[in-house]
Order: C-alpha cells, then sequence, then structure tokens
C-alpha cells in the first residue's frame, strides 16, 4: 500500500475543485492514507440529489477486537453489526449534517434495528475492518464545496472512525455473547424435539406495528409449568422457558389477550435480536414460515391439490396459475411454495387467514355437498403435514374449536399469559364431538418442484442493462417488475430486500438453465454466498445489503410476475 497517497493529497484536490462544477468531484475517487485508516473512494455521485458517494474506511484489526470473536462466524457477524450501530450512533452526535443542497452533509451507514443481520456494511476479513459509508458530497447549485468537503473528509470521517473503535470492550462483549446464546438456543431446539422456545422473562409486544422496540410496561412472559423446557446458553446459563414441541401446536383465548403478539415474536425467532430487545431468548427453527392470505397476488403453476380440486370448469390444480389470487388460493399456494423451499415449520394466524381455507364445519358439510366444494380445509389436512412430511404447525385459531381434534398442544392466551390447555380440549373434544366428516382423503399429496425458466428473469430497464432497486421493504424492482412483498411478514430489513433482488438476477445468470428447481437453484446461490459473502451479488463494493433467508427469496421469486417455470 506504499502506494496509497497521503490524504494531504485529497485536500490538495479539493482546493483545485472548489467552486467547480460538480462533475469534477469525480476527481477525487481513489484511495487515500490516513493516520490510522486507509479510505476509499469508490463512487461518487453525480450530482448533490443522486445516491450519495460511496465510500470504505480499512482500519487493521490489530487487537482491537478479542480474537476468539473473530473465529466463528456467528459471533464475526455480531462484531461487525455491533460495529456498524457504533459508526451510526457516533456519527449522528459528531457529523454537522446539511452543508448545501440536496444530501450536501450527510454521512450515513446501514446499521439495521432490532435484528442482528449479517451485512456488508462493516465487513471483518484479512486482518482487517471495512466501514462501508456513504457521503453527501457538498455543493451550493452545482458547484463544488470545496471547503464544506475538506471539513468532512479530513475533520468529521477520521473523527467518526477514531470514536468508532474506542470500542466499549464490556457493551460488545455482552452484545457478542447474548447472539452466541440465542443461536445456541435455536440450534438446541431441534434434538429436543422443539420447533420454538420463549424464555422466562422475555418481552413480547412492541411499541406499534410500525416500531418494532419493546413495548414499556410490557408483561413479561412467564411458562406454562407443563411446557417449562430449561436449555443451556453458554454465557447466560441455564434458561428457562415455553418449548413448543413438534407437531401440531394451537395457540387459543380470548381477543385482545396476546395471541398474535406471540405468534409474532415466533416468527422473527428465526432471526438473532439485540440485548435488550425483549425477543432476545424467542428462537424458533431457522426453516420456520408465516403463511397468510395473499389475495391478489400472482401464481405460477403451483400445485395445489392438496388443498383445492375440481375447480369449476375443470381448471387444473396441480398447475395452478392466476394473475389475480383469492385468498383461499393464495394461502394454499403460499403453503406448497414454504413446504417446495423446504419450510420445516408453518405459523398462521386466524387474523390473517382465509375462513374458507382453514374450516368448514359440520353445518356448512350438510348444506354444500362435497363434490361442490374445491377446498379442503387446512384442519383436515394439518396432521397429514406432520405424519407425511415432518411439517409441524403453530395456529393461532381462538374462532374455532374443530383443531382441538387434530392438535397435539393447545396453550392459551390469558391476559398474556399462556396456560396449557391441551387437556381442557381432550376433553371438550370428546363432550362435543364435531360432527364434522375428515374431508381430502389420508395422505397430504405431493410437493412437487417447479424448474424455473430463463426468460422470466429480465433485469433490464430503458437504457440499463441492470435496474435493481428495493423500494422500501416491501417492494422490490427488478428491470420492469415491481414485486409486492407486503405479505410477506418475516422480512426484517430494506437491505434484505435489496440483497434478493440482486441475488435473483444472480441466480438467474448462473443457476437458472431450464433444468434446476427453484429450491436447487436458491441452494446453490445461499451455499455461495456463505462462501463469499454478500459481495458476490454485486459487481462493485456496497454497504448496504443484508443476508436474507432461502424462504423470503423463494417467496420473492413467487411473486414475480413474470414468472415462468417449465410446464
Ligand atoms: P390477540 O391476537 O389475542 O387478539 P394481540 O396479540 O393482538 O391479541 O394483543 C392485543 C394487544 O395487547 C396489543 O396491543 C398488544 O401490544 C398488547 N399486548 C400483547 N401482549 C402483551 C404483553 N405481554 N404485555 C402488554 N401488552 C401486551
Ligand atoms: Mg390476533
Amino acid at each position: 500500500m506504499a502506494s496509497v497517497p497521503n490524504h494531504s493529497e485529497l485536500l490538495h484536490k479539493l482546493r483545485q475543485i472548489d467552486r467547480q462544477g460538480y462533475k469534477c468531484y469525480k476527481e477525487i475517487r481513489g484511495a487515500y492514507r490516513y493516520p490510522g485508516f486507509v479510505l476509499h473512494i469508490d463512487h461518487v455521485q453525480g450530482d448533490p440529489f443522486a445516491a450519495p458517494t460511496r465510500v470504505c474506511a480499512v482500519v487493521p484489526v490489530q487487537g482491537r477486537i478479542p480474537e476468539a470473536f473473530l473465529d466463528d462466524a456467528v459471533e464475526r457477524t455480531a462484531v461487525e453489526d455491533f460495529l456498524g450501530r457504533r459508526f451510526k450512533s457516533v456519527k449522528t452526535s459528531l457529523v454537522k449534517g446539511h452543508r448545501g443542497i440536496g444530501k450536501s452533509g450527510m454521512i450515513d451507514i446501514e446499521a439495521g434495528t432490532q435484528k442482528v443481520l449479517r451485512r456488508n456494511a462493516v465487513v471483518i476479513a484479512g486482518g482487517e475492518i471495512a466501514f462501508r459509508f456513504v457521503v453527501g458530497l457538498p455543493a451550493a447549485g452545482r458547484t463544488i464545496l470545496g471547503k464544506e468537503a475538506a471539513a468532512m473528509l479530513s475533520g468529521e470521517i477520521p473523527g467518526i472512525i477514531a470514536e468508532t473503535l474506542q470500542i466499549p470492550r464490556e457493551a460488545l462483549t455482552r452484545f457478542v455473547h447474548s447472539v452466541r446464546d440465542q443461536e445456541t438456543l435455536r440450534q438446541a431446539l431441534a434434538s429436543r424435539g422443539l420447533v420454538a422456545f420463549v424464555a422466562d422473562g422475555a418481552i413480547l409486544p412492541r411499541v406499534s406495528g410500525v416500531d418494532d422496540r419493546p413495548l414499556a410496561g410490557g408483561v413479561p412472559f412467564v411458562s406454562p409449568e407443563s411446557l417449562r423446557v430449561t436449555l443451556p446458553a453458554p454465557h447466560a446459563g441455564q434458561i428457562s422457558g415455553m418449548g413448543i414441541p413438534e407437531g401440531v401446536t394451537l395457540i387459543v383465548g380470548g381477543g385482545f389477550h396476546g395471541k398474535s403478539t406471540l405468534l409474532n415474536a415466533l416468527q422473527m425467532g428465526v432471526y438473532n435480536h439485540i440485548p435488550g430487545d425483549g425477543r432476545e431468548r424467542v428462537v424458533t427453527l431457522p426453516d420456520a414460515v408465516k403463511i397468510r392470505a395473499a389475495d391478489g397476488r400472482y401464481i405460477e403453476k403451483v400445485d395445489i391439490s392438496p388443498f383445492i380440486h375440481d375447480l369449476p370448469f375443470g381448471k387444473d390444480t396441480r398447475a395452478f396459475s392466476t394473475d389475480n389470487a383469492s385468498g383461499s388460493t393464495s394461502q394454499a399456494t403460499g403453503i406448497m411454495e414454504a413446504l417446495e423451499a423446504d419450510g420445516r415449520v408453518l405459523l398462521m394466524d386466524e387474523d390473517t387467514s382465509a375462513t374458507n381455507f382453514m374450516i368448514r364445519d359440520e353445518r356448512m358439510q350438510r348444506l354444500v355437498p362435497r363434490g361442490k366444494e374445491p377446498i379442503t380445509p387446512f384442519v383436515d389436512k394439518v396432521r397429514q403435514l406432520y405424519t407425511d412430511h415432518g411439517v409441524s404447525t403453530i395456529l393461532v385459531m381462538g374462532g374455532s374449536g374443530d383443531y382441538f381434534d387434530v392438535a397435539d398442544t393447545v396453550v392459551m392466551m390469558d391476559t398474556y399469559r399462556p396456560r396449557d390447555v391441551t387437556q381442557n380440549t381432550r376433553e371438550i373434544a370428546r363432550l362435543f364431538p364435531s360432527g364434522r366428516e375428515r374431508e381430502g382423503g389420508d395422505a397430504f399429496g405431493t410437493i412437487r418442484h417447479r424448474v424455473p425458466l430463463r426468460r422470466s428473469f429480465d433485469p433490464s430497464r430503458g437504457k440499463r442493462d441492470v435496474k435493481i432497486d428495493a423500494k422500501g421493504l416491501f417492494m422490490l424492482l427488478f428491470g420492469h417488475t415491481a414485486i409486492d412483498l407486503k405479505d410477506m411478514e418475516q422480512l426484517a430489513d430494506v437491505s434484505q430486500t435489496r440483497s434478493i433482488g440482486y441475488l435473483i438476477h444472480y441466480a438467474a445468470q448462473r443457476y437458472v438453465d431450464g433444468r434446476t428447481t427453484l429450491s436447487e437453484i436458491l441452494d446453490r446461490v445461499f451455499e455461495d454466498l456463505s462462501r463469499g459473502g454478500l459481495d458476490i451479488l454485486t459487481p462493485y463494493r456496497t454497504g448496504n445489503l443484508s443476508l436474507p433467508r432461502k424462504m423470503e427469496a423463494a417467496q420473492a421469486i413467487n411473486r414475480m410476475r413474470t414468472l415462468r417455470v417449465a410446464p
């Protein structure tokens, strides 16, 4: 790195281009040596309103981080996440901010909120820590404000880096240990026959539907005695809480008693949370998937015959397609697609389910003969899912006792407190038979794997060969295709949405060959990601990606209106 010019060279360039047209900022691209770090100016914005300038500060690790944390991928991710958050809070206190029009003066990094994700904003590799962030180069109109730029690049940025690296060792250790414990708890589930665990003392409610922080004054979780298990965590020791066993679990209870809040915590238990979130000891198997009705969505040749058959006019449900799904077909499709992508646990809430998909009681069975009802309700399939395919279900169902017959475990939420009412429901089921006739045959049915075709995935738009962009958490633009993700409740961060966009393009270029199934294609991509990191997804270095799950990648592809699969 002897050839890297000193940062005084950068100041010199800024003096030269001061008061010139904005495009002259392009001249500062390159790397500069500062005391203690090297700053790479990777991409310079075209104007003050464009996407800001991408930079990367690289510092040697040099004993700043305990070696032990860096040997382990989970702990390294935690350290990276911690450093990103620290950079963000330091910059918030040190940066002046406004220094002209548009984005002039901004400095920012993607640091996340309540979840700890694998990101590429801070990357520790090869004995170095790279902070990838963005800078809004200052301008008045289209005129370069060189002095303001110099104040940022030789004042604020070195200040942020220096302060960020004053790492509070205790807080870092607490953070990494918490993440390690969560990962260990999650890994302990399968061998104990559990699909999820909620620790005693966990705080599940959130501030609001749009604010993911813990609700102040939330009532701490207490496990029913009969479901209490104790799991070992390497740092926190033995942790007790409610273990949800494999099989079919119902969450029942009156309205407003905390059923959906529990399920929401479980669905986010596939991720690790920051200490203090309240859900950092709520863990669910990593391939748990929330299923809900998503009427209006697109469906491409999905075999939904386990749930829906004999449609009027003889429409084939073994390769069902539509531009505008109904609630029940979308929910059946969601399940079949989840099974196709290796989902092992289904999470469902009556609040977001199609009633005619979930239940069909005795009276309705008597009125509408079987031949006139194409839908086999989920109540007749949920056990077979487990017995035939080993797929467990956790279902919030306060509205129908017909599920008592098929549940292994029933938890009743009573003023935010769970009670094990499994025995009570057995007794009630015995005394008051549902009178239903079972429907849908003795076996669940087949899970068909589809082979996507290359022409499904054209990322070009206008003059650009590749135009991929996340417009918020739930909207992905892929070429001319807008992919609506709003029913994908387990998507955690817009940086995941963005990654999914690039990931689709990566998959299409390498593995979509008209022979490989969707699930295999994604397995290969995720293998590449675990080896090469998120940077394999983009032709240039970014800092705004985080790792999604295979499940969300599959769900996004399945929602592309351009998706075509082999017949
Ligand atoms: P349900 O699905 O049973 O109708 P919800 O889960 O939607 O109920 O919860 C109803 C309300 O109670 C929500 O506003 C939620 O934030 C709040 N709530 C849930 N659990 C708790 C708790 N443990 N402590 C305090 N408030 C809670
Ligand atoms: Mg609810």
